[in-house]
């Protein structure tokens, strides 16, 4: 399929710079097989002057969970992941979770996601059932062997893991795998150890939550006598490439010990929406890698990547109101100007890492360099063919003088015209979500996610 827009997303963000120019896209199978520069020769879809950029990708996320958005807000006083989630998930079936797991993608198609890096259960599951969608993924199987729902699945997840890692058939389709670890409060030490040895073995990525929890820290320092990161560096395990979720209980000087092999994410949403955000200026400041997604709707409600680039963008400014300064000023001790220069301050340290363009590079070309066997978020030959065409004319992001502004701070999804995902148009160009939404597939998936949710609800007595 030949694709022409005259307004392409081009250059990677790193080495070469993104910039906006004509170009025809080439796409074999589910990935571009080369971009021509330039006027179109022939072309199957014309594009017109719609921006063409790559989709996004979203580097932290459990699709499943969609199936309980909203239903942790009543209960965020203790901890909603043990106290809820793991009783509700206790109860999942393999088919439960396909089914669940497809809704949480659409809403992530709908918003200009093509590629999820999921962390759940039943895994090979969500595989294929991402696969069919399509929506591409890099799966990591859920392992935990001390605590939690998977406790007792955790060799068949990993089996699941080695198989996937396998499937050609996926791997064609977009969809592969990473190692999942849980958490150090939930994963042996012997297992941590089966773990590298499977990394040695396939060469995938880990891809974990770390220190996300008081709890987990204070487990940490019972059981091991040190914290999380310690623990993980006693183990090895900072000696391969991973993927570390919300890190918020690691220190300063732990922030040091990370590497360009180690990436952090935070979830501002629902980071803010457990009451305690993650520091990306300290991170930022410190030289960690770092990138930014959605978690799941159960702990955030929303699932758009680009409210939470919008989020992290002001984090170049927040820090001012929580300033020694402003206390001061608060207390009648000391003046508005004294609060300007910390706020200037701040502004200046972040500035050339939350412009729209870095921000976006985030949840693009970083984010979908991350795993070996996938390149995406990127318009190049050899990446993912997942493309998003975002229509500058509509009110939601017109007049767009600055396209990457608008796709960061405007609310850009409404504006989106034509969504592809491994090579495959979704619905019908021009008229997206309507034609998602409508049809027969969607509604047989939705009818059978809503079938088996209030079956368990059931069962929880809710
Ligand atoms: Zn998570």
């Amino acid at each position: 399929m030949r694709i022409f827009s005259r307004r392409t997303v081009l250059g990677d963000g790193e080495d070469d710079a993104l910039r906006i120019g004509p170009a025809t896209v080439v796409c074999e199978g589910s990935r571009i097989a080369s971009v021509e520069e330039g006027e179109p020769g022939e072309f199957d879809l014309d594009l017109g002057d719609k921006l063409l950029s790559p989709a996004f990708v979203d580097s932290h996320t459990h699709v499943a969970l969609h199936a309980l958005r909203g239903i942790g807000f009543a209960e965020t006083t203790g901890n909603v992941v043990e106290d809820l989630f793991y009783r509700f998930e206790e109860l999942l079936t393999a088919e439960d979770v396909a089914a669940f797991a497809r809704m949480g993608a659409y809403d992530r198609l709908l918003s200009g996601v093509g590629l999820v890096w999921d962390h759940y259960f039943y895994g090979e599951a969500i595989a294929r059932a991402l696969a069919d969608l399509p929506m591409c993924a890099v799966i990591a199987p859920t392992v935990q062997d001390l605590a939690g729902p998977g406790k007792h699945r955790w060799e068949e997840e990993l089996d699941a893991t080695i198989r996937l890692a396998a499937d050609e058939d996926l791997a064609d389709r977009g969809v592969t795998v990473a190692l999942g670890p849980h958490a150090t409060d939930t994963v042996s030490a012997h297992l941590w150890q089966r773990v590298l040895d499977e990394h040695d073995a396939l060469g995938v990525p880990l891809h974990a939550h770390l220190a996300q929890s008081v709890e987990e820290d204070e487990r940490c320092r019972e059981r091991h006598n040190v914290s999380c990161v310690r623990w993980l560096q006693d183990l090895g395990v900072l000696e391969v490439p991973a993927v570390y979720a919300h890190a918020l209980f690691v220190t300063a000087a732990e922030l040091e010990s990370f590497a360009d092999r180690h990436t952090l994410v935070a979830c501002p949403h629902a980071q803010l929406h457990f009451g305690f955000p993650a520091r990306i200026d300290l991170w930022q400041r410190s030289g960690a890698r770092w990138t930014v997604a959605t978690d799941a709707a159960a702990s955030n409600d929303s699932c758009s990547l680009r409210e939470e680039l919008r989020y992290a963008a002001g984090f170049a400014t927040a820090p001012a109101s929580f300033s020694p300064a402003y206390g001061a000023f608060l207390h009648e001790s000391g003046p508005a100007r004294s609060v300007w220069a910390a706020r200037t301050r701040a502004r200046h340290q972040l500035a050339e890492h939350t412009t729209p363009a870095a921000l976006l590079h985030k949840v693009w070309g970083f984010a979908g360099s991350l795993h070996p066997r996938i390149r995406a978020g990127v318009i190049a030959p050899g990446a993912l063919a997942n493309l998003v065409a975002w229509d500058l004319e509509d009110p939601a992001v017109w007049p767009a003088h600055d396209p990457f502004a608008a796709l960061v701070y405007a609310d850009a999804e409404r504006a989106i015209d034509t969504m592809i995902v491994a090579g495959q148009v979704v619905g019908t160009p021009g008229d997206l979500r309507r034609s998602v939404t409508t049809s027969d597939t969607f509604r047989e998936h939705r009818e059978e996610a809503a079938g088996r949710l209030a079956a368990l609800l059931k069962r929880l007595g809710r």
